[in-house]
């Protein structure tokens, strides 16, 4: 036995399992010709953030653009910051906001496939074995530096103005005879695993990013940990143990990583394996007094997943929108192909932002608007009743009293080739359909500035003397017309716009005086249908009750 195989067996003892065992329990997996295996990692250290959710989404659509396999992972290596309920959280909103996951953990509760487990937490046993593995062959050694020993070397550093860190003549560690340590060992001194890096800061890696392109580092000489002194992986050490078992060919992750990534190859050598393709997103960014800073946890509400949910924004609206700032060209693809699920959008590392794509809310809403506009009545009332089941009971059980009657409000102007735009968010689908709901129905009577009630008044009681409740769309508006000579108003918009001082206004403001009366508002989808929809009783209700208001005021 070599000294450095006496010192791996003092620190590991007998294991049971070797690394070739493990070799063989997660093969290769058998991928056709660029086929790729992606993943996201998260720690539960928090709720789903938006950064995590853009960065799951374009690990799934990076997998699917190659008919491949997208996989969770929990990194709970960091028990002190973990939050409870955290996991579940960022794996439901993943889920939810149309992140679906192939394998590891596809719910909080579940796990698929046969690369497990995919908690960090349950591995111990294999970071152990491959810790051994690089101990016995000598790039890997137990330090037993205090933190007040690490506090003294940094002081050292900075005081001559020397790189701070834990590498070369300052690796005081890394010269510990197997005697030395067994006698710290026996005094119980705690200890972590270092690396014994290889690495001379003067040489440079290169490595091709798949986002960022060709990347230039010195390459890695510090020995960092390992394994904590409670036995626990870092993040370095985990990230190359469990990426290469579970044969990820692609890691696509946050860009706070890019200057670990010399740590990484340089790990992936000594392990024997092969690195995977490094590919760093860029943070979203948010302009802010015209300058772009990253979307914050802690100042900004929309960074949290949880927003778009409470607000309502449907999983399709945020998938939409994430994908427009993923990929600039995106949009000119929507517009070639107006009704294609954006699944079928080939996504591309290569046309991602470098400096950081911009988050605007406002823009959001537009692609929302977008969306919704497109979906079914019957989609509009699932997912409406879905959110307002959560977040807004009262008009929940409004809705689910009578689905079809929801379904058929919410098909005005729906199944048209111009749908309008109104919703962005389910949060604003009661103020949109409260004149359908007497119990939501509020109305101000607000007429436009250039009709007084006194005319309102005669448009409303001449029109309900011959408001027929069976009249189709060209006869209802026919009827407005048929009014309009006795009322002062011109029936024709062209006559009107010739001479306007003749008249009191168009027909199109006598149709607005009757909007009103009805629904509380001078603009609203088609009238017709919604006075079909409301009936004769509630019509002839509301402008009797609008002709009693204009007629004190
Ligand atoms: N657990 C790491 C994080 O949440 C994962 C980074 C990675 O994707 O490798 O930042």
């Amino acid at each position: 036995m070599t000294e450095n195989q006496r010192i791996a067996e003092l620190i590991f003892g007998q294991l049971e399992n070797t690394a070739d065992d493990y070799e063989k329990e997660y093969p290769p997996l058998q991928l056709g010709e660029g086929q790729r295996v992606t993943r996201i990692a998260p720690s539960p250290t928090g709720y789903l953030h938006l950064g995590v959710l853009f960065t799951a989404l374009i690990n799934r659509r990076t997998a699917d653009a190659t008919n491949g396999m997208f996989y969770l992972r929990v990194e709970d290596t960091d028990a002190k910051r973990e939050v409870e309920g955290g996991m579940a959280d960022i794996i439901n909103g993943l889920v939810r906001f149309g992140v679906n996951i192939d394998e590891g953990y596809v719910s909080p509760t579940a796990t698929k496939g046969n690369y497990g487990p995919y908690k960090q937490s349950e591995r111990d046993g294999i970071y152990h074995v491959y810790v051994k593995k690089l101990m016995e062959e000598g790039y890997a050694y137990p330090c037993f530096c205090t933190e007040e020993q690490l506090a003294e070397t940094r002081a050292v550093q900075e005081a001559s103005k020397e790189r701070t860190g834990y590498y070369g003549k300052y690796a005081q560690c890394r010269r510990l005879s197997y005697d030395d340590i067994k006698q710290r060992l026996d005094a119980g001194m705690p200890y972590v695993v270092r690396l014994c890096s290889p690495g001379d800061e003067n040489r440079r890696i290169t490595f091709d990013d798949g986002i960022k392109g060709k990347i230039e580092m010195p390459e890695n000489d510090e020995d960092f940990v390992l394994l904590k002194s409670d036995g626990i992986p870092t993040y370095h050490f985990a990230h190359a143990v469990d990426d290469h078992l579970m044969r990820t060919t692609h890691v696509i992750r946050g860009d706070e990583w890019i200057s670990s990534v010399p740590k990484h190859i340089q790990l992936f050598k000594l392990l024997g394996f092969k690195a995977p393709k490094y590919c760093h997103v860029s943070p979203i960014m948010k302009e802010e007094n015209g300058s772009k800073r990253k979307l914050s946890k802690r100042k900004d509400p929309e960074a949290a997943v949880h927003f778009y949910a409470e607000q309502g924004y449907p999983a399709d609206s945020v998938t939409e929108y994430l994908l427009t700032i993923a990929n600039s060209d995106f949009e000119d693809w929507r517009r070639a192909n107006p009704t294609l699920s954006n699944k079928e959008f080939k996504l591309n590392l290569k046309k991602m932002s470098v400096s950081g794509a911009l988050f605007d809310i406002a823009k959001l809403n537009d692609v929302s608007k977008n969306v919704i506009s497109k979906f079914t009545a019957k989609r509009v009332v699932d997912e409406l009743c879905d959110w307002a089941k959560e977040y807004d009971t009262e008009f929940y059980s409004l809705l689910s009293r009578d689905t079809e009657y929801a379904e058929k409000l919410f098909n005005i102007d729906r199944d048209v080739p111009k749908p309008r735009k109104d919703i962005a968010k389910w949060n604003e689908a009661k103020e949109y359909a409260a004149y359908f709901y007497d119990e939501l129905y509020n109305n101000n009577y607000e007429l436009p500035e250039k009709i007084n009630s006194k005319d309102a008044v005669e448009v409303l009681k001449k029109y309900k003397d011959i408001y027929n409740p069976n009249d189709n769309k060209d006869e209802w508006f026919a009827r407005i017309k048929e009014i309009c000579p006795e009322c002062g108003f011109c029936p024709e918009v062209k006559e009107y716009k010739k001479n306007p001082e003749a008249y009191k206004g168009h027909v199109g403001d006598a149709a607005t005086i009757i909007r009103v009366a009805i629904t509380g508002r001078t603009n609203s989808p088609d009238l017709c249908s919604i006075m079909a929809l409301l009936g004769k009783n509630k019509v002839c209700e509301r402008i009797e009750n609008a002709i009693a208001h204009f007629e004190e005021v």
